[in-house]
């Protein structure tokens, strides 16, 4: 309540200032230290703290995890949340495509049970939403905005019908693709192997309805993981603005996950005309972050990757599931002989795309329990959020700024992405869900 009502003086401050200012008045000094007196700790508590992309659902499934256990060398649990002050995650609905090959919708909907049996767990301290409003609601009751996205396009097995299921289900974005091409839109993942069927343009036809589709249901599109021409194709015709869950800058780590200055220009000009431009959520994974955490881990790749062989080998021979989880430790094991990035590093990384795309176009998207590596030094769960805030408030950013980053942008990009769907839906134009039957023919 402290913190709501320094706002408020914010806020009537900052209206009241040009009258002051033409009457040749000094501000009177208490509002003056009171806004300066914000301590990071409050700004952090006055933001709404939006991370849109975290891995803890292969965690449900695969470890029975419940999110009041303790970490165990994960990131994410409601403990840290708490102490973090976020307010809203984006659970990452990712389907592992070479183990569920043949089942990628089932393995879907299992992960999505996943994230509403823990809502249902734990009612007082989360709320499942599907919305803005939703989020803000959560925030006003104390409880974290539990929201989900799915990260691959192939969890649609080339069908609007189950991309529409799975918005009815709850998901609000999509990432188009994972690091695997599906088919319709390609990955900067593979889309260097030869072996591998691209698409001529970065999206086929049936691409481009899964764009127009996710604008009209009201669905983010989210262009993590897409390869540079997907990423054009997409930003050429979508309505909306779009997002990008968990990506950091190309020009500070040069892999092809992140993304160029000039991408990071096209997402902040993504939408129609009257757009105010999508955002740039940051991930947190070292060999994202830092280019010497990147080639080290290159460098250890066939002696990391042979051991995973190995135990994949091993565990088929003994009939035993290889999980996400057994993978992921081994990946660790390897990883964590690299020493981690300073915090001051992913600082860069938000600095830099507020300085190419602006202040309205970065927000943070940790890649929490998603990331075989470590996260930079001393960040270990959203309980260190806050540490993030301080490095900005010490750079110099504003209250106001710092509440954009963490979770403010996001917000205005899915209000305008609801906007969007309402306008679409509206339209009189043919639609696709006018063209039954419109599946892609199976082969
Ligand atoms: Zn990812």
């Amino acid at each position: 309540m402290q913190t709501r009502a320094l706002l408020a003086l914010f806020a009537s401050f900052t209206l009241a200032f040009p009258l002051v200012q033409s009457a040749q008045t000094p501000a009177p000094p208490s509002l003056k230290m009171t806004t300066k007196k914000l301590s990071p700790d409050q700004v952090q508590k006055s933001a709404i703290v939006i991370d849109t992309h975290a891995d803890t659902p292969q965690r449900f499934v695969d470890e029975n995890f419940d999110l009041n256990d303790p970490l165990n060398l994960g990131n994410f649990n409601l403990e840290s949340a708490r102490k973090g002050n976020l307010g809203a995650e984006f659970f990452s609905i990712w389907v592992d495509p070479v183990p569920n090959k043949s089942h990628f919708a089932r393995r879907t909907l299992i992960l999505i049970d996943s994230v509403k049996q823990q809502v249902a767990k734990h009612p007082d301290q989360m709320m499942f939403v599907t919305s803005p409003d939703g989020i803000e609601e959560a925030h006003r009751e104390h409880k974290l905005a539990t929201l989900m996205g799915i990260e691959g396009g192939h969890s649609i097995e080339d069908s609007l019908a189950l991309l529409r299921d799975y918005y009815a289900l709850g998901v609000r974005y999509m990432t188009l693709t994972w690091s695997n091409s599906n088919g319709w839109a390609d990955s900067s993942g593979d889309i260097d192997d030869t072996s591998i069927p691209h698409t001529k343009e970065g999206l086929t036809e049936f691409g481009k309805d899964v764009v127009y589709e996710m604008n009209r249901l009201g669905m983010m599109i989210d262009i993590s993981h897409v390869s540079d021409r997907t990423f054009y194709r997409t930003l050429v015709i979508t309505r909306a603005p779009v997002i990008a869950s968990h990506s950091s800058a190309r020009a500070l780590c040069d892999v092809p996950r992140n993304m160029t200055d000039d991408m990071l220009r096209a997402v902040a000009n993504s939408g129609g005309p009257n757009s105010k431009g999508g955002v740039v959520q940051v991930n947190f994974f070292s060999g994202f972050v830092s280019q010497a955490y990147w080639d080290a881990m290159k460098a250890q790749a066939p002696e990391r990757q042979k051991a995973v062989d190995d135990a994949k080998a091993k565990a088929k021979a003994e009939s035993r599931e290889f999980t996400y989880s057994d993978e992921e430790k081994i990946q660790r094991s390897y990883m964590d002989r690299i020493s981690r990035p300073p915090l001051s590093m992913l600082i860069d990384h938000i600095d830099h795309i507020a300085k190419v795309a602006g202040i309205d176009h970065v927000g943070l998207g940790s890649d929490f329990d998603g990331v075989s590596g470590q996260l930079p030094e001393g960040l270990d769960s959203p309980a260190d959020l806050p540490k993030i805030t301080q490095a900005l408030l010490d750079r110099g950013y504003s209250a106001e700024d710092c509440r954009k980053i963490l979770g403010g942008n996001l917000l205005r990009v899915f209000r305008e992405v609801e906007a969007v769907s309402k306008q679409l839906q509206a339209e009189s134009r043919p639609r696709i869900t006018d063209k039954q039957p419109f599946e892609k023919p199976q082969k």
